[in-house]
């Protein structure tokens, strides 16, 4: 039990994550093999699969183990090495999520040509590590792997990584990358992957260049699970990429057939195929349900992490609105200078007339729950003011907003450069008046 975001995604990424940037903030490295981060990680996962296992027992939800198939529009019959089970349901949900995408040009053996569910395999011993994709996983591994100290090159066929990011954003995680030890490959395609017989793995490109490596992590796109479901016995059909289509309420083309999660594609994410489960299984049962999608946090766990919420430039800048920008540098925050996070930054967009916040984008420590205060501001439409009037903690990153809306503000209260006083030198000289200069 668990899927993707217990076993081989979420949870073991996140949980190898913090392992590694604990150890190396504390100098504690050599604390970190291979098997102990396996180990960690079985730990975390196996506490999280008996927590979702007792809430079943509590709800009264039966779990059947096998696999499931669809053996008339409303019969599933589920089979195991020794048992078959029919289920015959009113509603049915197809949650059955997704496994890493393959590709013939890169033979994936589990030892040194790995995809992302071999995580768990992981060796330390790696000490150069060629990742071929620039998505969400790509880079949160290719950061993990330079906290280790393994050198680096990611691969990605776009010219940039991340273009659903703000780009400042990007930026500044690019800069700490790079100053990492990350090198990368933008714009570039992997024509094939070999192996020499020393078992050193070289990944040859379009444009000529042979990248080599002791390992090859290949995190190019996912495929849905659907294929074992037999979805012709239910008259539904899948993509090429196993992905099953569905209308806002997540209904299938058969209205009491429901799928959410990782087989209905972007954008994959744990969090957001729990709200669609809630809001597919609600509707299923006439319960009403508020659910606004366009106030669905992202999380990137790189490190430095990025979050954002709500609109980007790029958006607003798209739909004509009049907007300004406010930015804090956890520089200047006295927390980021006691984390000694000096790249940090957040960044708020809001309506230059109305002064309603409209989007928030983070990148630095803590940026993936830092972006609740911003949600919740968004959510409940307050402006900038409202963050300039609250008092938060000190030294805290939240300030981080406060710090932002002033900033904000200052630009939308700019009217041209100050103009600039001249001053005598005798007028510069030490007062023997006890008043203050007027400016
Ligand atoms: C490396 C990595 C890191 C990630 N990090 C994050 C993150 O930080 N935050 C985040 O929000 N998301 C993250 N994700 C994404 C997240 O893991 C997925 O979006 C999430 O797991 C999708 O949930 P799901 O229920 O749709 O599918 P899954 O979690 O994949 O669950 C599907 C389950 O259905 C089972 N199944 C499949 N076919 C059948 C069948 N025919 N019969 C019976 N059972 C079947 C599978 O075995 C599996 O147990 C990450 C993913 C990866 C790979």
């Amino acid at each position: 039990m668990g899927g993707a975001s217990i076993n081989t995604g979420t949870i073991p990424s996140k949980t190898l994550r913090e392992a590694v940037l604990r150890s190396t903030r504390s100098g504690c490295t050599d604390r970190l093999s291979a098997s102990n981060l396996a180990q960690r990680i079985e730990e975390v996962a196996s506490n999280e699969v008996r927590v979702f296992e007792s809430q079943f027992r509590r709800n009264n939800i039966d779990v059947l183990i096998g696999t499931a198939s669809f053996s008339g529009p409303h019969t599933i019959r589920v089979a195991n090495q020794e048992e078959e089970y029919f289920c015959h349901a009113d509603h049915i949900l197809i949650a059955t999520g997704s496994r890493p995408a393959h590709n013939d040009a890169i033979p994936v053996d589990d030892v040194s040509i790995i995809d992302t569910d071999a995580i768990r395999r992981l060796r330390t011993e790696h000490h150069v590590l060629t990742i071929v994709g620039g998505g969400v996983i790509g880079i949160e591994y290719a950061c993990i792997a330079a906290a280790l100290d393994i050198q680096v090159t990611l691969i990605e066929r776009r010219p940039r990584i991340l273009d659903f990011v703000d780009q400042q954003i990007v930026e500044a995680l690019s800069y700490h990358m790079r100053s990492q030890g990350v090198t990368f490959r933008l714009g570039e395609e992997v024509e094939e992957v070999t192996k020499s017989s020393e078992g050193k793995v070289c990944a040859k490109l379009k444009s000529g260049k042979q990248i080599w490596s002791d390992a090859l992590l290949y995190a190019v796109g996912r495929q849905a699970n659907t294929d074992s479901l037999n979805l012709a016995a239910c008259e539904l059909a899948a993509d090429a990429r196993g992905r099953i289509q569905v209308n806002t309420n997540f209904q299938t083309s058969q209205p009491h057939i429901y799928a959410a999660g990782d087989v209905i594609g972007f954008p994959s994410l744990s969090s957001v195929a729990m709200e669609q489960g809630r809001v597919a299984v609600c509707h299923a049962f006439g319960v009403q349900v508020v659910s606004v999608p366009e106030l669905f946090p992202y999380g990137i766990y790189s490190i430095p992490e990025i979050s954002f919420v709500g609109k980007t430039e790029e958006q607003l800048t798209e739909a004509g609105v009049s907007y300004e920008i406010g930015i804090a540098h956890y520089r200047e925050i006295a927390r980021g200078q006691i984390l000694n996070d000096t790249t940090g930054l957040l960044k708020i967009l809001f309506h230059r007339e109305t002064r309603q916040l409209l989007g928030v984008h983070i990148v630095g420590d803590g940026a993936t729950e830092l972006i609740h205060i911003g949600q919740a501001v968004i959510g409940f439409e307050g402006t900038i003011d409202s963050l300039i009037n609250t008092v938060f903690n000190y030294p805290t990153l939240a300030e981080c907003y406060k710090v932002a809306a002033l900033n904000g503000l200052s630009r939308i209260n700019y009217s041209g450069p100050r103009p600039v006083k001249m001053r005598t030198c005798a007028s510069l000289r030490p007062s023997t008046s006890k008043s203050l200069p007027s400016d």
